[in-house]
């Protein structure tokens, strides 16, 4: 098929949700519903075979939540859809922006007890501030929930978008009756089960249909209600204003149930854009473009014990990737031959004979591939908008057994690069290597990992730095001046970039006063 073609029938979309709404459970669902999977409970299956595999695992399994984040590629009707997995801790939020950064939509899974809950709500700040499209999808409706009006405006508050409910539910908990789609007037009966397909749903048309009236009562009237409340005040769904960000179609259901899945799905082929240009330093490059190119914006270490070794996820972005093709990485012009490339088919790893603009490819290396790093036939590109966050929270890592502190620089290294912590190398000598992280539970990952994967004993010690700011300036003169003026408070990370380090909000203030030409940057944008 020609490349155009292919990217049209690309659909590459995040799922994002607070922790329990049901994420896992609908990824499994859309993935059944595609014919990916056979049998319900694989996805599950996935989690709990990595959980056995190491101690960095365990602190996964105890807290309920999912540190790595991974990809699923899954064909329905004639589209390829990828399916990108983001971790729903709030300290892990650095890899999930990076994730968002990889696609071209977000299906949003809320909780329809809990409504819109704070770990969603950051993810929503980073597709609003990069007007990717949302679908939502509310949960849960076999259980007894808040009211369907109340859910719809908590969305908008919190989105700042029109939701434009293109179901609505009939009742809730042992009165869920259904969900009435708005669109094709008709109702689809709800009947609980998970092995149920929706093929054999019971449909009934007709909103003025009186068959539905008296079989479902004052929950059915009290859904019309809604129906012409909604359709009276709500604008009409705007295709143009979805892709904008300015609008979310809502679909209500029960993931456990496979009720509503199926909408979810098609709503993905027929509404969510294909793959569109992406923004390089050196110009726009257009998906369909003949030549290949991509971006690592994911960085994973020790995927699967048996391997042990590094994958980077990149996301193609324009051309064709072939089995065996040779390509460079633009940052260091180093040739890489790429013979051994995985994809994620469901929980498989396969190996990528074709990849088109949208595809994720996983690249097995020993440290060639950091995140941010551009793939192409031998042009120079560097896509803008991965970004690093200024962390938060430092502490000073020390080994306790100093024989192994190659080993200690290696494991930081590989972890730095993968983006799991920030290293930062300090210049005063005899500094201990600071590690800088958005959420505390990042340390814990951290000296789990190196003790798991490298056998490095780390001894984590309280740092006086909370906070840092990368430096640049227009000229290097200006730049080294600061540099060597302020020695004691700076630190290089992974890439050689330097920071400056400050204790409190109150020393970088005198800082910037006093050097109006230097910027200081809370976010560093390339790898
Ligand atoms: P995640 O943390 O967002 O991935 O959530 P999971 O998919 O693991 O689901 C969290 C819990 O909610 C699990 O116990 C699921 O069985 C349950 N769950 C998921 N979907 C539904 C649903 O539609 N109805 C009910 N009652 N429970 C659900």
């Amino acid at each position: 098929m020609p490349i155009p073609q292919e990217v049209a029938r690309r659909r590459t979309f995040a799922i994002i949700s607070h922790p329990d709404a049901g994420k896992t459970t609908l990824t499994e669902k859309l993935l059944l519903f595609a014919g990916a999977i056979q049998i319900a409970g694989a996805v599950k299956g996935r989690k709990s075979s990595r959980h056995a595999s190491s101690d960095w695992m365990d602190i996964e399994k105890q807290r309920g939540i999912s540190v790595a984040s991974s990809v699923m590629q899954m064909e329905y009707r004639d589209c390829v859809i990828n399916l990108l997995d983001t971790p729903g801790h709030q300290d892990f939020s650095e890899d999930t922006y990076r994730v968002l950064t990889a696609v071209d939509a977000a299906l949003m899974v809320i909780d329809g007890a809990n409504g819109v809950e704070p770990q969603t709500i950051r993810l929503l700040q980073v597709c609003r501030a990069r007007n990717t499209p949302i679908i939502t999808f509310v949960n849960k409706f076999d259980r007894e929930v808040q009211e369907p009006l109340n859910l719809l405006s908590e969305i908008e508050d919190h989105l700042g978008m029109d939701a434009i409910p293109f179901s609505w539910p009939v009742g809730m908990g042992r009165h869920f009756g259904g969900v009435f789609d708005i669109r094709r007037d008709r109702m689809r009966v709800f009947r609980a089960g998970e092995e149920r397909r929706t093929e054999n749903d019971e449909l009934i048309d007709g909103i003025n249909n009186p068959d539905i009236a008296s079989r479902f009562g004052t929950d059915f009237d009290k859904a019309r209600d809604e129906i012409d409340l909604i359709t009276g005040a709500a604008p009409p769904f705007d295709h143009e204003a979805f892709l904008g960000g300015r609008q979310t179609p809502v679909f209500f259901g029960s993931a456990i149930n496979n009720f509503g899945v199926q909408e979810v799905l098609d709503a993905l082929v027929d509404l969510a854009p294909p793959p569109g240009p992406r923004e390089a330093l050196e110009r726009k490059v257009q998906p369909d473009e003949t030549k290949f190119s991509g971006v690592v914006f994911k960085v994973q270490a020790n995927m699967d014990p048996a391997h042990r070794d590094r994958v980077a996820f990149v996301r193609v972005s324009s051309g064709v990737f072939n089995r065996g093709m040779r390509l460079k990485v633009a940052r260091t012009g180093k040739e890489i031959r790429l013979n051994n490339v995985v994809s994620f088919l469901s929980q498989r790893r396969e190996l990528v004979e074709e990849a088109f603009a949208g595809d994720v490819i996983g690249i097995p290396n020993h440290g060639v591939l950091h995140l941010g790093d551009v793939l192409t036939e031998g042009e120079k590109l560097q896509f803008t908008g991965l970004p690093f966050f200024a962390p938060e929270l430092f502490q000073a890592v020390e080994v306790k057994d100093p024989l192994r502190t190659k080993q200690l620089r290696t494991g930081l290294t590989q972890l730095g690069e993968e983006g799991a912590i920030q290293v930062f190398r300090p210049v005063a000598a005899g500094g201990a290597l600071l590690l800088g992280a958005i959420g505390q539970l990042q340390f814990e990952v951290v000296a789990q990992r190196l003790k798991s994967e490298y056998g490095v004993d780390a001894r984590m010690m309280p740092s006086r730095y909370n906070l840092a700011r990368w430096v640049t300036a227009p000229d290097s003169k200006t730049l080294q001046k600061f540099l060597d003026s302020n020695a004691a408070n700076i630190a290089y990370d992974v890439v050689e970039a330097p920071a400056f380090l400050a204790s409190s909000p109150a020393q970088l203030r005198v800082v910037q006063e006093l050097y109006p030409d230097v910027t200081f940057h809370a976010m560093r944008e390339h790898g």
